[in-house]
């Protein structure tokens, strides 16, 4: 367990950032570096944002001077700015592709400044396998759509961070470890994605919008197994290494997944199968071998149990906060 230490979430109030906020902040101190509004963030929502041992500062993480000043003392750093979201991305490409590539330059500069660092964390993204992916392996080479479907600036910034952070610990000794994540959903989630979506607008009775055909394929895990793997990666010895962190036994197609929620929460809501094309990731499976081994990374929860611990929060939530939550 990791006590007594200080700790640097850049995008912090974000949702990975509550929920590991939420298993670190009796035993250390925090430091969340964050933009956004808190009172509008996963970490209020969560009900830390009074909590003393939790510091938080309004930081523009593509600031040099202010990134650089946040100090030289702390023993671990975590960098989870991002611009994402489909809609976001791809109405804000220039937005998405500065803050995210300039935001972990940064950061890699903090860290390097470091007196006694530990480890860098740094967010990657299960884009970087490409439109149709199964099984997917760290070993496989990283691969990127066309710069004219916007979506794909996205992965895109990430592979550039993806080298730029093993470029800084190759030439500067600083201790990284990447993690690609895979659909993590769970409880106190905010911002577009299709689980939140269909969730709340099923306990709306409102038209669930399956894109597409409805046959594309996602793995999606809970946030309680995906902060394990986070804090293992934390703890463990390796350094320069990248992990995929998802949960491979929760697959199911976007389709099916409406339908699952629907049923779990008795809902009215119609599905309506949109049938318009747009650039997707068709199939999107995969493998966590490597974690298992480096890191015993060992994800439980099942799909049913976790949109189930989904709801059971969702519910807790007035009729205004669901809507303010995915509109
Ligand atoms: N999706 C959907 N309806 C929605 C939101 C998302 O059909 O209201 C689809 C989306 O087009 C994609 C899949 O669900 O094919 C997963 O989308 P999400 O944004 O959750 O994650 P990502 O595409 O990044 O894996």
């Amino acid at each position: 367990m990791i006590s007594n230490k200080k700790i640097l979430i850049l995008g912090g109030a974000g949702f990975i950032g509550t929920a590991l906020t939420k298993r670190l902040y009796k035993d250390n101190e925090i430091v969340i570096a964050d933009k956004c509004n808190f009172e509008k963030s996963s970490l209020k929502l969560a009900g830390l944002s009074n909590e003393a041992s939790i510091k938080k500062v309004v930081l523009d993480a593509t600031d040099y001077e202010s990134t650089i000043n946040l100090g030289e003392d702390f023993d671990y750093i975590i960098h989870a700015t991002a611009i994402l979201g489909i809609h976001k991305v791809v109405e804000k490409s220039i937005l998405t592709i500065d803050t995210n590539y300039t935001s972990c330059k940064y950061a890699l500069e903090l860290a390097r400044r470091q007196k006694n660092l530990k480890k860098f964390l740094s967010f990657s993204t299960s884009e970087v396998y490409g439109r149709n992916i199964d099984m997917a392996s760290e070993e496989k080479d990283m691969t990127v759509g066309q710069a004219n479907e916007a979506r794909w600036c996205y992965a895109a910034s990430k592979i550039l961070s993806e080298h730029l952070i093993n470029a800084y610990n190759r030439e500067h000794g600083v201790p990284t470890v990447i993690i690609r994540p895979f659909n993590v959903f769970g409880e106190n989630r905010v911002g577009s994605n299709a689980m939140s979506a269909f969730l709340f607008r099923a306990m709306l009775n409102e038209p669930i919008t399956v894109d597409g055909n409805g046959e594309q394929i996602r793995t999606w895990c809970h946030i309680e197994d995906f902060v394990s793997g986070l804090l293992n990666a934390l703890e463990s010895n390796t350094s320069g290494e990248v992990y995929n962190i998802g949960n491979p036994n929760n697959s199911i197609s976007i389709l099916d997944l409406a339908k699952l929620i629907k049923k779990i929460t008795d809902s009215k809501s119609e599905i309506n199968i949109s049938g318009v094309y747009v650039p997707d990731v068709k199939n999107r499976t995969l493998s966590i071998e490597k974690a298992k081994r480096d890191l015993g990374y060992e994800p439980s929860i099942g799909l049913e149990d976790g949109i189930e611990k989904m709801y059971l929060w969702a519910k807790k939530l007035d009729e205004d906060r669901i809507r303010e939550l995915y509109e």
